[in-house]
């Protein structure tokens, strides 16, 4: 009981940021399983770096950022500020709020909210790049760690980068609550410490009841894809998973891919 309460549900509660554990058990089994296989990591230099990478393995001009769509379809895209994209494909990957809101009749899922405050210390209150885990569930805090002893890259030379974690609604006077709980979890003194910023996501994660379904279809139609989280898994490797399984149906009926469908839903 002591492992369950003390270490399994707040490291459950994290890894999918859930804190009742209403997601299906057999999410939980895979968040535990990747857990214990691939330990836990964060991309150096912050989380953009990832996409960053991926973007800048692509011809120059071929991403575009800061471009909002207001109305997508097989044959042409409408934004806000650049006008309208003729296309033959049009792969749908936002949140599934948005995704619904542009191809009315998608499912829009409840959602988990997120509260991250990150803040800067005049001392590291431990040097140990360790993920601390709150197994009170009073919070307000569910998990911190010294962000800048696990990457050094995300804070200015010699500061100090604390970042922490509140699952589900915040409560009223947030900063106050969580740089005292942080004060008992660190057993140091927060009062030195200064707030950074403070960032509230309602639609942070997609919740996951059973039975959840890790495959939903990605192709709706040749030429419409949509593709997310809230398609596969409500990670970043769901998300990843799904987009895989889009860009192989999409090759596919663009008739540049071979193999079966099948296949990429396994290679994904
Ligand atoms: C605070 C927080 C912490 C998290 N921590 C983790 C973690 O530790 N591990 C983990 O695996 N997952 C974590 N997640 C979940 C993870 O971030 C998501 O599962 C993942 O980002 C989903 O990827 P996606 O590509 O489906 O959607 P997103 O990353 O949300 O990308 C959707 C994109 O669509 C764009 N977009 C939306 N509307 C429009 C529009 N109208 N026109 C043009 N573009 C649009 C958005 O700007 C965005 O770039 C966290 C989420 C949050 C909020």
């Amino acid at each position: 009981a002591r492992t369950v309460q003390g270490v399994l549900r707040p490291l459950l509660a994290a890894l999918l940021g859930d804190p009742d554990l209403g997601m299906s058990s057999r999410r939980a089994d895979q968040a535990l399983r990747a857990f214990a296989r691939g330990r836990l990591a964060v991309p150096e230099g912050g989380a953009a770096a990832l996409p960053e990478r991926l973007a800048a393995a692509l011809p120059p001009g071929t991403v575009r950022t800061g471009v909002r769509v207001t109305e997508a379809s097989i044959s042409r895209v409408t934004t806000a500020e650049h006008g309208v994209f003729r296309c033959r494909s049009v792969v749908l990957a936002t949140g599934a709020r948005t995704a619904a809101e542009l191809l009315p009749g998608l499912r829009t899922p409840a959602f988990h909210a997120v509260t991250v405050l990150h803040h800067t210390a005049p001392a590291a209150p431990t040097a140990d790049p360790t993920l601390l885990l709150e197994a009170d569930p009073g919070g307000p805090v569910a998990h911190t760690a010294v962000m800048s002893a696990v990457d050094p890259g995300r804070a200015p030379e010699g500061r100090t980068l604390i970042t922490s974690t509140v699952l589900g609604t915040p409560p009223d006077d947030t900063e106050r609550r969580v740089r005292k709980h942080l004060a008992t979890l660190y057993g140091t003194s927060t009062d030195e410490w200064e707030l950074l910023a403070l960032r509230h996501t309602p639609d942070a994660v997609p919740s996951m009841p059973p039975p959840h379904d890790a495959h939903r279809p990605v192709r709706l139609l040749a030429g419409l894809y949509v593709c997310g989280d809230h398609r596969a898994t409500s990670t970043l490797q769901g998300a990843l998973a799904s987009g895989q399984r889009a860009a192989a149906s999409l090759l596919r009926d663009l008739g540049l891919r071979g193999g079966t469908r099948e296949e990429d839903e396994e290679a994904a």
